[in-house]
């Protein structure tokens, strides 16, 4: 999938300059609710309403959405405040009556984008359809399943494609609901820049008082838009309720948050960025001359193993370069996640080199 410009351009018809506001509950609950919080929503920054009808729980017996009565619910939203509405499509029959019933935004969701079988069948019910498909990144940190479905979307001659990142699973507990890797979206919008995308604080932290706190991250990283969970009611909400806030909390967070230019074209500016840059050059520069010279000693250690008919991993040595580099890396301002994974890099790096003068 090549890198296209029509990508971005649903987005700029929708908002110029400005983030694209998708917000409403997580899930649609009864037809009050969805009215009550769509006529709070509406003259606001919110341009699309939001409202699962098919909720995909992790564990049987909850709440699992009111079906295709909350569509027609949906098109009361869009009739009586002008709001686009948006909902969650997991299945061929899902698009059909979200297509029927004419909701303007499709979303897929984080469990459904593992899935290329379900990623297809949605794909071929959607082909050349002008709606707005937005694709949520897989649940588990994959950026080429994620790219993967954006394949499948762009070749059923979708026109106007973009991405949800909505943070990824994780084994351990971390203060994130779904860690937000921020890497793996940076990547994607580096390999396709005109790629519409979104942030979904609501799910990322699963917590309402840090939607704020991501929301401004997002827009620190030139993300084009955010969907924020919205509930009248947030404790008493059917699914998430930890997560969601009310229309007058997100106004609020709206206004603080600081929306970043892309960039700024004074010369003071450039000329100070410019001169940082040099430097940051040429420490890279060094970086990679020093992890050649370390390259080449490693060899050396290798030659001297292979001589002596020792084993390349040396597990103790390891730990002991692992505790000293955190030690030092703290001293200097460097997180022991960063040193950890530097070190991790490094040190593989060393083993290649080492296998690669064994099997000469
Ligand atoms: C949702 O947006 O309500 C949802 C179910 O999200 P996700 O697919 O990101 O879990
Ligand atoms: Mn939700």
């Amino acid at each position: 999938m090549e890198n296209n410009n029509i990508f971005n351009q649903w987005l700029t018809g929708l908002k110029k300059n400005k983030p694209l506001i998708i917000a409403g509950p997580c899930s649609a609950e009864t037809e009050t609710q969805v009215l009550q919080i769509a006529h709070e929503l509406k003259n606001s920054e919110v341009s699309i309403f939001r409202a699962g009808i098919w909720k995909p729980r992790t564990r049987p017996g909850g709440f699992e959405g009111v079906g295709a009565i909350g569509l027609k619910w949906l098109q009361k939203v869009k009739k009586e405040t002008g709001l686009k509405i948006a909902t969650e499509v997991a299945n061929a029959t899902h698009v059909q009556l979200a297509l029927e019933h004419d909701v303007d935004v499709l979303w897929i969701g984080a469990r459904t984008t593992v899935n290329p079988f379900a990623v297809q069948e949605i794909a071929d019910a959607l082909y050349g359809t002008h709606k707005i498909v937005l694709l949520k990144n897989p649940v588990n940190p994959d950026l080429s399943l994620w790219i993967g479905g954006l394949e499948r979307l762009h070749n059923a001659n979708i026109k106007n494609l973009g991405v949800i990142h909505r943070g990824f699973s994780t084994y351990e507990k971390t203060k994130y609901r779904n860690n937000p890797e921020w890497q793996i979206p940076i990547e994607l919008q580096s390999k396709f820049p005109n790629l519409p995308i979104i942030c979904d604080p609501s799910h990322i932290t699963g917590n309402r008082n840090r939607i704020q706190e991501v929301s401004q991250q997002a827009l620190d990283l030139n993300f084009n838009g955010l969907m924020i969970e919205t509930h009248c009611s947030p404790d008493n909400a059917w699914s998430d309720a930890a997560q969601q806030i009310t229309p007058n909390t997100l106004f609020t967070i709206l206004k603080e948050l600081k929306c970043r230019k892309i960039t700024d074209n004074t010369d003071d500016y450039l000329q100070k960025l410019n001169t940082l840059r040099v430097q940051i050059d040429a420490i890279d520069e060094k970086l990679l001359e020093n992890l050649g010279k370390r390259m080449q000693i490693a060899n050396k250690i290798g030659l001297l193993k292979k001589e002596k008919n020792v084993a390349i991993l040396q597990n103790n040595r390891w730990k002991e370069i692992q505790k000293k580099m955190i030690f030092s890396g703290k001293e200097k301002g460097l997180s022991e996640a960063f040193i950890l994974q530097l070190f991790k890099a490094i040190h593989q790096e060393s083993i290649t080199h080492q296998e690669k003068v064994f099997k000469k």
